[in-house]
């Protein structure tokens, strides 16, 4: 049977096998409620997906699968590496500030199970992911926002730290010079670790961490932290991740159109197309300058990559391997 007809006609639940580390695709035969194993070939588990080249990130988040640990662990574990790295100028401690000089952090999360949590406008604490992490399994919120979100970080023991190291200082002063004080959104001042995993027993979690674009106006909160845009997990069908100009993926509540596009027997690759052309196509869409790429990843372990320009690109682990692939685009650098 041709894969999109079995979706079609799976009208009950689906669901991911996973047997021993391999993933075979499932799902129940609506007469019999037996599950009907597809004749797929069947992706090796576990896998690690990332936007960007983040190959030390995926590195880690994998080790952790690989020694038994769960997909969220691993998400969280592998966005911690690029927070914690202050080279690194639009993720956690040394990203770029807003245009008064304030580092401000966006994240988010998501689980198996359809939970989620997330932080806005974070200050003063590198590890937003895992503020986002506490805020889904210890407070009875999905969002914690500003001075609430980091007072709840430092109730839980983070620390205090000043964000803006003296390189991305120096980056913002040499800005304010030039873009004579006005936010300007182009396309070199994004990028956002956005990373979903698929753990040996099937299981997929999403994470999202950025310090959103660069120069933003001060308050200005873009997708990475908002459930549906940034990232989206839905553990019958897949999950997405995005990155680049988040006005333009909210608009669109696109890594939520990527999965339900999955669902509805999309590949990887051709949901992350069509949910980039959702963007491309507006009348006026003014897409040559800005970015936007999607990353995912569908219950079967296949993925898919998709950006506006050609400098996207997807890091995967995945049967030992650690790649960073480039992605398929629409305009040529
Ligand atoms: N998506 C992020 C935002 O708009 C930026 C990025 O990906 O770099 O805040």
């Amino acid at each position: 049977m041709k894969r999109r007809q079995f979706l079609k006609n799976a009208t009950l639940s689906t669901a991911g096998l996973a047997v021993g580390s391999t993933l075979i695709a499932c799902a129940e035969d609506p007469k019999t409620n037996k599950p009907i194993i597809t004749n797929k070939t069947a992706a090796t588990l576990p896998i690690v997906i990332a936007t960007w080249d983040v190959k030390l990130a995926t590195e880690t988040a994998y080790k952790v699968l690989e020694n038994g640990g769960n997909a969220l662990d691993a998400v969280e574990a592998g966005c911690k590496i690029e927070e914690a790295n202050e080279k690194g100028q639009s993720v956690g401690k040394g990203g770029l500030p807003d245009r008064d000089g304030n580092v401000t952090l966006d994240a988010c999360i998501m689980d198996k199970n359809g939970n989620c949590g997330s932080v806005v406008y974070l200050q003063n604490v590198t590890h937003a992911i895992s503020v986002a992490r506490n805020v889904m399994e210890n407070t009875p919120h999905v969002m914690l926002a500003g001075k609430g979100a980091e007072q709840y970080a430092y109730e839980l023991g983070f620390k205090k730290e000043n964000l803006l190291t003296e390189a991305s200082k120096k980056a913002w002063e040499k800005w304010k010079v030039e873009a004579k004080y006005k936010p300007i959104i182009n396309i070199e001042n994004h990028d956002t670790i956005g990373m979903i995993a698929i753990d040996k027993n099937g299981d997929i979690s999403g994470a999202c961490t950025t310090s959103g674009l660069a120069y933003k106006m001060g308050g200005r909160v873009g997708d990475s932290p908002i459930i549906g845009s940034g990232l989206f997990v839905d553990n019958e069908v897949g999950g997405c991740v995005a990155t680049g100009l988040g006005e333009e993926v909210v608009k669109t509540v696109g890594s939520f159109l990527v999965v339900e596009l999955m669902r509805q027997g999309k590949s990887p690759q051709e949901a992350c197309e069509e949910a980039i052309g959702r963007i491309v196509n507006k009348p006026n869409s003014d897409y040559k300058n800005f970015q936007v790429g999607y990353v995912a990843v569908n219950k079967q372990g296949e993925t898919g990559s998709f950006g506006i320009h050609q400098w996207f690109s997807m890091t995967k682990y995945q049967d030992g391997k650690n790649e960073n692939i480039q992605s398929k685009y629409i305009v040529k650098a």
